[in-house]
């Protein structure tokens, strides 16, 4: 599965409900579970950090599609198998 598809399942399950909610309330969800996937890091619950990854990108996937954003088209552009800022694959930046 790719992530246009992904995104394209969770406008399937849930766009209705997205909407309804609006960007605002969706952000403040995809930023609680922001949260607690850092909350997951701390700990070497290994299934549980995976699920917040999961919750993490679910919430991202809904609120580009309340804003009409295709998510693999913006990742893509923004980062076409390189580092946008060195231009190099991979990343030749300084730290
Ligand atoms: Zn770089």
């Amino acid at each position: 599965m790719e992530i246009r598809e992904f995104q394209d399942m969770m406008k399937h399950l849930y766009l209705k409900r997205d909407r309804e909610r609006g960007v605002g309330g969706t952000f403040s969800w995809l930023m609680d579970e922001v949260a607690e996937l850092g909350e997951e890091l701390k700990g070497n619950d290994r299934e549980a950090t995976e699920k917040e990854f999961a919750d993490v990108i679910a919430w991202l996937a809904s609120l580009a599609n309340i804003m009409g954003i295709d998510l693999e088209k913006a990742a893509l552009n923004k980062y076409p198998h390189k580092c946008p800022k060195c231009q190099s694959s991979p990343c030749a930046c300084t730290f």
